[in-house]
């Protein structure tokens, strides 16, 4: 097989979005930790924590170096939390998963909007539950950059038009007909939450995430998102703080997680999304669909 073949074909496809999400990843990492703190992300190059010295390119190298080095940043015994290699390695398998995809069905807007759309998410993820909030360059640039890339790649919303004009109107409208759906309803919710509760229930970091998840995923994919995300964050704390209480009650723990603690909801919301253009958006239309289908049919009888 000549080199040609091989970047053609689905393995190697797999094998180029495996590279490029772990350097994407790495990335993510030192953006993740330098944006909440106000740094430059490009200047100045990586140093190690504990003693100081430039990290060089050869103990720099994405999931690779952390397993050579057995965790240690190689210069002195400063230990490299898990969590970053985890990172790196979550997103290597979203862009090979979406990368093989487009081996199978060639759609640009769902490799380049989906592997953009995956690093913010998870970018999110990781400042969000570190810091408890989400930057405005993630969910309020990524909501400009959604829809600008819904112009540039209407196939992003599975619009497919004779019309080259028509085409970008239409990835455009989707995309901001998304981040007016996805943020109002959220904001909405708070605003009915913080009544319900008498507290602050939604931070405004979440309303403008939603924006984002919204420019990406169309108005569906913003509602699913919301209820994926709150069904999400339900299933994963739940059995936390059930535990977590079980616990305290025993040794008296007031680390553990209490019930009406707060908990960032961003998380959630950006997992949702992920699960939405990732694979469950056939599944999720196809229910917006037969729902519009009934209203239909019940006007018309
Ligand atoms: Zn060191």
């Amino acid at each position: 097989m000549t080199l040609p073949e091989l970047l053609s074909s689905e393995t190697g496809m797999l094998l180029a979005g495996l590279s490029l999400g772990a350097v994407a990843g790495s990335f993510l990492n030192v953006c993740a930790h330098r944006i909440p703190l106000g740094q430059s992300v490009v200047s100045p190059r990586s140093r190690c924590p504990q003693c100081k010295s430039p990290i060089p390119w050869y103990r720099n190298l994405p999931l690779v170096s952390w397993l050579i080095q057995g965790g240690k940043a190689g210069c002195c015994t400063f230990k490299i939390p898990f969590r970053y290699w985890l990172v790196e390695a979550f997103v290597a398998l979203v862009f090979g998963y979406l990368f093989y995809c487009y081996a199978q069905i060639p759609s640009l807007g769902l490799l380049v909007g989906g592997c953009i759309f995956a690093w913010l998410m998870v970018a999110v993820v990781v400042v969000d539950m570190e810091h408890m909030i989400i930057p405005d360059r993630f969910s309020m640039g990524g909501a400009v950059g959604g829809v600008l890339l819904s112009i540039a790649f209407p196939s992003l919303h599975l619009i497919h038009q004779s019309n080259d004009f028509l085409e970008r109107f239409g990835g455009g409208m989707n995309s901001l007909i998304g981040v007016l759906i996805g943020s109002a309803s959220m904001y909405w919710i708070g605003i009915l939450a913080e009544k319900a509760l008498k507290k602050e229930a939604l931070g405004e970091g979440d309303v403008k995430l939603m924006g984002c998840i919204g420019a990406f995923c169309g108005w569906k994919g913003a509602v699913f998102a919301i209820f994926g995300g709150a069904t999400l964050g339900a299933l994963i704390l739940l059995p936390v703080m059930v535990v977590g209480r079980m616990r305290s009650n025993e040794k008296d723990d007031s680390e553990a997680l209490a019930w009406g603690q707060e908990v960032p909801f961003g998380p959630y919301l950006a997992l949702a999304g992920l699960l939405y253009l990732g694979c469950l958006r056939s599944w999720v239309d196809g229910w917006f669909d037969s729902f519009a289908l009934v209203f239909r049919t019940s006007s018309v009888g």
